[in-house]
């Protein structure tokens, strides 16, 4: 099936030179401000051709009049049309680079990172025989059709799930919409394994598309510093790095800690699934923040404490603000880290760096005289490809210290 191209627009004659630079270095947007005249007319998610102000072809995308990101390309090739062929070899080749994972030990992990894996607007899960999709876009969500398709029959999946329910939609000019199963059958719950622990992944219902599989390469190397220690997952979800934590020895004690009820409850569950007994952990539905003010308050030290809050800060404008949470955050988790014990800090805010990050350590250190030492930093896993022309599509830092 083919979609043609019946617009073409040039570049502004200043911007044009260096968009070029940008665009041919492999970035994939284009911001509505670079356009001679954006056209208003193109619907939204309407395919264009881009060309230079000398008519030269620079590339094929996706157009939303609505947005700061006019354009998200797709293709740099004139000969390359998007149709279901496009979509089949961006998801071989995504198929291609998870094969490094060992399924038989993980059979959970991202399949298709929108712009690091060349389909911008689109994320795709994969939980066992299941695919959890999001549509960001206007651009991404004209090729549904094409996309259901093309991922059912290449991935062998039994079930597809449209979890088009982020709110970010809206900025698009889409709806925000429940939960549909789109393909096959999608259960309520599903069996996953992650490094060999064993998880129930709720795809309909759960945070983001079901669980937070970016954390999977840091929740295998907290096993190491976890072994018979008393550890606080704080943010703790559904206990993805509590139970890896209770799995490192018998003697480790986890508290979890999660504002979510549904959330703490399933952690509870997942204690139960690995055969740890749930009974000899503890599980607190809380604000982190009190939590931390009443640990602190009551002089309670843990030997491991986790952060990993939400994204405070969605955009730039929300920054500011949230520079503040995270400052606060690691000053009042550093206070409950016990002399000589370890520190896991992340952010997964697109708009706080890593320097950021390090800087919340630095200046909490500096307040509350403790001394610390990096030991490792993290980022993505390989199922979060990062394109290199695009750093600021990186959004996920984590930092493993100890502290003095
Ligand atoms: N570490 C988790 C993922 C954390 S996601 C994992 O590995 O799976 C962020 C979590 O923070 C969500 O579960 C959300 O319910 C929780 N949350 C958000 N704000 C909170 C707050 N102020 N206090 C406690 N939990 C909060």
């Amino acid at each position: 099936m083919y979609i043609t191209y019946k617009y073409g627009f040039k570049f502004h004659e200043v911007a044009g030179t260096l968009l070029w630079y940008h665009l041919v270095g492999g970035h994939l947007w284009i911001f509505s401000g670079a356009l001679q005249q954006p056209p208003r007319w193109i619907e939204a998610g309407g395919l264009v051709d881009v060309k230079t102000s000398t008519g030269q072809f620079v590339a094929r995308g996706y157009y939303n009049p609505r947005t700061d990101i006019a354009i998200r390309i797709l293709t740099h090739s004139i000969e390359e049309p998007i149709d279901i062929e496009f979509l089949r070899r961006h998801i071989c080749s995504a198929m291609e680079l998870r094969h490094v994972l060992d399924v038989t030990q993980t059979n959970m992990y991202r399949l298709i990172h929108a712009e690091g894996d060349g389909l911008p607007g689109l994320v795709v899960d994969r939980y066992a025989d299941i695919l959890v999709a999001q549509i960001h876009t206007a651009g991404m969500e004209h090729l549904q059709p094409l996309l259901v398709d093309a991922l059912m029959t290449e991935t062998g999946a039994h079930g597809l799930l449209l979890r088009n329910d982020g709110q970010a939609r809206r900025r698009e000019g889409l709806e925000v919409e429940e939960p549909l199963a789109v393909a096959g059958e999608v259960p309520e719950q599903i069996a996953v394994r992650e490094n060999g622990v064993q998880f129930l992944v709720d795809p309909w219902q759960g945070q983001k598309t079901g669980f937070f599989i970016d954390q999977r390469d840091k929740r295998q190397a907290m096993r190491k510093y976890a072994q018979g220690k008393r550890v606080l997952n704080c943010f703790s979800y559904t206990g993805g790095f509590s139970v890896y934590a209770a799995l490192s020895s018998p003697t480790t004690s986890v508290t979890s800690v999660d504002i979510s009820a549904a959330a703490i409850e399933k952690a509870q569950q997942h204690f139960a699934l690995n055969n740890l007994d749930p009974d000899a952990h503890r599980f607190v539905v809380a604000d982190v923040f009190d939590y931390l003010e009443q640990a602190q308050s009551m002089e309670e030290q843990f030997d491991v404490v986790i952060l990993d809050p939400p994204a405070f800060a969605k955009t730039q404008g929300a920054r500011a603000q949230a520079l503040k949470a995270y400052r606060r955050l690691n000053m009042l988790g550093m206070q409950v880290v016990r002399p000589g014990g370890m520190l896991l800090t992340c952010s997964c805010s697109g708009v706080v760096g890593l320097d950021d990050l390090l800087g919340f350590l630095s200046q909490a250190a500096q307040r509350l005289h403790r001394s610390v030492q990096l030991l490792e930093v993290y980022t993505h896993s390989v199922d979060h490809p990062v394109n290199l022309a695009m750093p600021e599509t990186a959004y996920l830092k984590a930092v493993f210290c100890r502290v003095g």
